[in-house]
């Protein structure tokens, strides 16, 4: 049967972390869903790719807290469907001077996270390997830890294979044709129709959705993702350090960290930064002067590492103006539905991105305040939700 003969329910472009969620939570539910990814799987020209992600309950904004205690749970289920241990338990520690973890505490509060808070000298007890400003204070977030993230995207893949899914990889969507039904068309000269369609293209948002008259305000930034050698091995092992968030770490801008996992006595630790950059043409950016503020940040916070990066990698954030979500319909075209400007916290988030989008695609009403990612909230004189903390 040629490709443009099949009418799916569901067509889902981009294969990340969210579309994959996605694709998988459709199929689960019955739904018949493509999933088209314009490269050969698996790549790392996304934002998906790499071995861990850090997980939390810990945020600023309690939505996203009350989010996570939801997604956990979805994780959980993922894990036994597909008989994968995707998440490690290792907790995760949240530092900053005192006034920025206020929201956080308030969060994991109302939500009834289990947490502790920590003074300078009993963190400097507990964690004689991190070294802080005395005028910090922290917060231990219990249900924290680590997410394996390669071995996320192939089990949700797979799940939503088992489910009766078809995924195609290789089928970069290069036009789309709105209507009742919606036509995809593809660099390989294939046509796909789908009654609705959900664009979930991290970094290439744009490029996709211009062909639908709609651009949205997101910034893709080049963030190298460095790795730092214990100088005594096992100082930073998970049982002796957390993963790791401080919010103010270096001018203002939050770091974040692993414990050595994914290479042997290297432990992973960056800047949540980086240069705005094309994603077709990420290696044309400069990063030097995000690995100078690295190098300063582990020579004065981490005595046993070795303040010299041993690896470097790449990834993509895609971030929006309040580092918000969108998840929301096409101003124009009710079918389509958009999943885009994860800001580089979108990963542990995945199981129920594609919860909301499937309800979404359903007609049922979302259980959160979908104000919060709706598209027109930077609409002139629209409140955006971030004032209503
Ligand atoms: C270094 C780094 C560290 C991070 N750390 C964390 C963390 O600790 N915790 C956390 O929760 N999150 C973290 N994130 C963020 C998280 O990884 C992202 O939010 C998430 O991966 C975004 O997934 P996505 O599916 O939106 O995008 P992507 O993974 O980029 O997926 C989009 C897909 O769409 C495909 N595509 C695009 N255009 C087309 C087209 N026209 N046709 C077909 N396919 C197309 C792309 O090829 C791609 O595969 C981190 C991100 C980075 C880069």
């Amino acid at each position: 049967m040629a490709t443009e003969d099949i009418i799916y329910d569901v067509i889902v472009v981009g294969a990340g972390i969210e579309g994959s969620a996605t694709a998988y939570q459709l199929a689960k539910r019955g739904q018949s869903t493509l999933l088209l990814e314009q490269f050969p799987l698996p790549h790392c020209r996304g934002s998906s790719h790499g071995q861990t992600r850090i997980t939390r309950r810990a945020y600023p904004q309690a939505i996203y807290s009350a989010m996570m205690g939801q997604s956990f749970d979805e994780w959980a289920i993922l894990e036994k469907e597909s008989g994968e241990k995707l998440y490690r338990n290792c907790g995760t520690l949240v530092v900053s001077p005192p006034p920025m973890l206020g929201l956080v505490e308030r969060g994991l509060k109302v939500n009834k996270a289990p947490y502790r808070s920590l003074t300078v000298p009993e963190l400097k007890s507990e964690f004689p390997n991190i070294t802080l400003p005395d005028d910090y204070v922290a917060l231990y977030d219990y249900q924290g830890g680590i997410l394996h993230a390669d071995k996320s995207l192939i089990a949700f893949q797979d799940q939503f294979k088992k489910y009766g899914g078809t995924l195609r990889d290789g089928e970069q969507v290069n036009d789309v044709i709105p209507g009742d039904i919606v036509t995809l068309k593809t660099t390989t000269g294939n046509l796909f129709k789908g009654r609705n369609i959900i664009l979930a293209l991290g970094p290439y948002t744009n490029n996709l959705l211009a062909k639908t008259g709609l651009q949205l305000p997101l910034k893709p930034i080049r963030v190298p993702v460095l790795y730092w050698k214990e100088k005594v091995a096992g100082m930073y092992s998970s049982d002796k350090f957390p993963c790791y968030i401080d919010r103010t770490g270096s001018e203002g801008v939050s770091i974040y960290g692993l414990p050595a996992l994914e290479y042997p006595g290297l432990v992973k630790m960056c800047l949540h930064d980086g240069p705005v950059v094309d994603p077709n043409k990420r290696e044309v950016a400069d990063v030097s002067w995000v690995r100078d503020r690295m190098m300063k940040y582990v020579a004065q916070t981490f005595p046993w590492l070795d303040p010299v990066p041993a690896i470097e990698e790449t990834c993509i954030y895609t971030n929006s103006p309040d580092t918000h979500l969108f998840l929301d319909r096409h101003p124009k075209y009710e079918n389509i539905i958009i999943a885009a400007g994860f800001s580089g916290h979108g990963f542990k988030l995945a199981p129920l991105v594609g919860k909301i989008l499937s309800d979404l695609v359903q007609g049922k009403t979302p259980e959160y305040d979908m104000d919060w990612f709706k598209i027109s909230r930077f609409d002139k004189g629209g409140e955006n939700p971030s004032s209503k903390l």
